[in-house]
């Protein structure tokens, strides 16, 4: 088979790989129907997280199951699945308490730019549709297997609620699925934080009342001028700088909560700020095990699209031009049809 492999900063190569086959009786391999590049794949793209050595690339995707190990029941081959970027058994008491990205079986994906790939965990990690969906929902549903999952769980940790208000620092395909899931959630007002034309206009199609293109100590006055002088009921952070954060905990009203997904690189808080600000605070890898059943079906029944944040798709073969695209801003997220 065939798929991406980076050597370097910048250097994403499409390569002849061997197939992946089954280890574990809990294995399962699909046949890749799409995969995308995600904005952390740019952290050790642009040299900001090491590269030891050349290794395979991509955690999001969506395919047919190809083959399943002994103690796969739950799917089969030809089904079209769904799954995370963390596997999960589903059964462990992490799991049971609805953690599944801290599941005691763990592994995070780590090979899905590629045309087959091996599935740990697969009774517990891959959701199957009905029947095969038509390929027009196909970005959706791999927009649910990541992005959109993340989103949905930067909602929740902010405790958005009917009639919120909430703030989303960051307007990359996390935040601007955040926007999807807090009106989803029934937030009346959506300020989201922006200075990119084209990703505003797709956050008022998704749901945004609001948009600040302030940074900073800045854009938090504009919050607070939005909000009564007080900062938003829930902020979602989802892009992981420390300069994001600060104004994520700085938009978040007293009693109000932020909840992180972006992936922290170099944030720190100051516990005494925090104990005096009253904000809550949780973040981490989205369990988007737990909300796959739920947001399948919110994208098969035509509710949500969040596919829409896919503005690039190319053949997997120019997976390297995908990551160039996203590096430059050219593109929101890069979709790769194998
Ligand atoms: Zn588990």
């Amino acid at each position: 088979m065939r798929g991406a492999v980076i050597y370097a900063p910048r250097d994403v190569r499409f390569e002849n790989l061997d197939d992946p086959k089954i280890l574990q009786p809990t294995d399962a391999v699909i046949r890749t129907a799409a995969t995308c590049v995600c904005g952390s794949d740019l952290w050790p793209y642009r040299g900001l997280e090491p590269i030891d050595e050349a290794h395979p690339m991509g955690h999001e995707y969506v395919g047919f199951v190809e083959e399943v190990g002994s103690e796969v029941t739950s799917v089969e081959p030809g089904q079209f699945v769904v799954g995370s970027f963390a596997t999960s058994d589903n059964t462990c008491a992490n799991c049971r308490n609805g953690w599944q990205s801290n599941c005691l079986n763990r592994e995070f994906m780590s090979t899905c730019q590629a045309d087959y790939v091996r599935i740990p965990q697969a009774q517990g990690t891959l959701v199957a549709t009905d029947e095969v969906p038509d390929e027009e929902f196909w970005p959706s549903l791999l927009a649910v297997s990541d992005v959109m999952g993340t989103g949905w769980y930067a909602a929740l940790a902010a405790e958005v609620k009917p009639g919120s208000t909430a703030v989303v620092v960051g307007d990359g395909a996390v935040g601007l699925c955040g926007v999807i899931a807090a009106k989803e959630l029934g937030a009346e007002r959506i300020i989201v934080m922006s200075r990119h034309e084209p990703r505003q206009r797709l956050a008022r199609e998704f749901g945004a009342t609001d948009i600040i293109t302030e940074r900073g100590e800045e854009g938090v006055a504009r919050v607070k001028d939005l909000t009564d002088g007080i900062g938003a009921d829930a902020v979602l952070e989802c892009v992981g700088t420390a300069q994001a954060m600060q104004q994520a905990l700085h938009a978040a009203r007293p009693g109000g909560n932020v909840g992180f997904v972006g992936v922290p690189h170099e944030v720190a808080i100051d516990g005494q700020e925090l104990f005096f600000s009253h904000v809550g605070l949780r973040g981490g890898p989205a369990p988007v095990r737990r909300y796959l059943p739920d947001l399948i079906e919110r994208v098969m029944t035509g509710r949500i699209d969040p596919g829409k944040v896919f503005d690039l798709v190319l053949p997997l073969e120019q997976v390297a031009e995908g990551y160039r695209a996203m590096d430059e801003r050219r593109a929101i997220k890069t979709l790769l049809k194998p």
